[in-house]
């Protein structure tokens, strides 16, 4: 699993960065989290491709993060997508996307399912044969929830490179390689299973926390994950400001990191009134060390 982050800014405008968007990549699939204002230019600026996005979740209607929408699906329709575009995200979502199909007379190509879903409650929105997608119910001024990426164990085995002609693998043999069963070579010896396929990749969670004050139910959430992505809107000494806005802290999320015994974490959600990280990770470090600031662009593997 590979997160690439689109946008880290908070709602003010700021020069440098763009708004809420990023996109996790699993195999062939692309996940859309968020969509503020200028996402698909940020889609096309880091070739993300537009036709593997099936599902795109909102975290709340705040326009940070989610003004790109309209835009983002007219774009699809433009394309002359088919493929039904799943949206998940707090009530209002639906009659904010009507509305405006509606006045800017959006004729859709293909449908788009737009799923309620609880901010209070934790729910399972995707369920397959790749990976599990569900909320974490977070602290805002209005209705906002996360959500919870897992991947599952791979059914068939990768084979390792070249064993094909090195053992003259028949078909069948491929295919009992891949579902771990035993081969045997022409003398009927047991090729060691190890030597044919590559290691099992281990299942790994990312958990997306924008926007929220500090919140037990979070550290609930995202126990022991291995990539946390949580805002830090500001430093301590905007705490006041914090608090009024339903924000955290670059402490708040280390706070939330270090409780939570997650396995790495970076920050989103900067306000303009910051240039970078540098004065939050200082904050955050003495606290949970393996903290990172996210920056536009970059990949995060899992
Ligand atoms: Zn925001
Ligand atoms: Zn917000």
């Amino acid at each position: 699993m590979k997160v690439q982050i689109l946008g880290n800014n908070s709602g003010g405008l700021f020069i440098k960065r763009h708004f809420s968007a990023q996109v996790v990549q699993l195999e062939g699939r692309r996940y859309l989290i968020d969509c503020g204002e200028g996402t698909q230019m940020q889609i096309v600026k880091y070739k993300v491709k537009f036709e593997r996005i099936h599902h795109i979740f909102i975290s709340h209607l705040h326009g940070d993060h989610v003004l790109g929408l309209v835009g983002l699906i007219s774009s699809f329709t433009m394309r002359l997508r088919k493929a039904p575009l799943d949206v998940y995200g707090p009530d209002g979502l639906k009659r904010f996307l009507e509305v405006q199909f509606e006045l800017c007379s959006v004729r859709l190509s293909f449908e788009v399912r737009v799923h309620i879903v609880s901010c209070t409650q934790s729910a399972l929105l995707v369920d397959d044969d790749m990976i599990e997608i569900s909320t974490i119910p977070l602290k805002h001024r209005v209705p906002a929830v996360g959500y919870l990426f897992r991947s599952k164990p791979a059914k068939l085995l990768n084979l390792r490179p070249d064993v094909v002609p090195a053992y003259g693998l028949s078909i069948e043999q491929i295919k009992a390689a891949k579902a771990g069963q035993d081969v045997f070579d022409a003398n009927g010896t047991l090729i060691a299973p190890d030597l044919l396929t590559l290691p099992i990749k281990p299942t790994v969670a990312y958990a997306y926390c924008s926007d929220t004050a500090y919140s037990e139910k979070v550290v609930e959430s995202v126990r022991g994950v291995d990539l946390l992505y949580h805002e830090a809107t500001f430093l301590e000494k905007a705490r006041a400001r914090a608090t009024e806005t339903g924000h955290s802290t670059a402490v708040d999320a280390a706070n939330v990191a270090q409780k939570a015994g997650v396995k790495r974490l970076i920050l989103g959600h900067l306000s303009g009134r910051y240039d970078d990280w540098e004065l939050h990770l200082a904050e955050a470090r003495p606290i949970f060390a393996e903290t990172y600031g996210t920056e536009e662009g970059e990949n995060y593997e899992l």
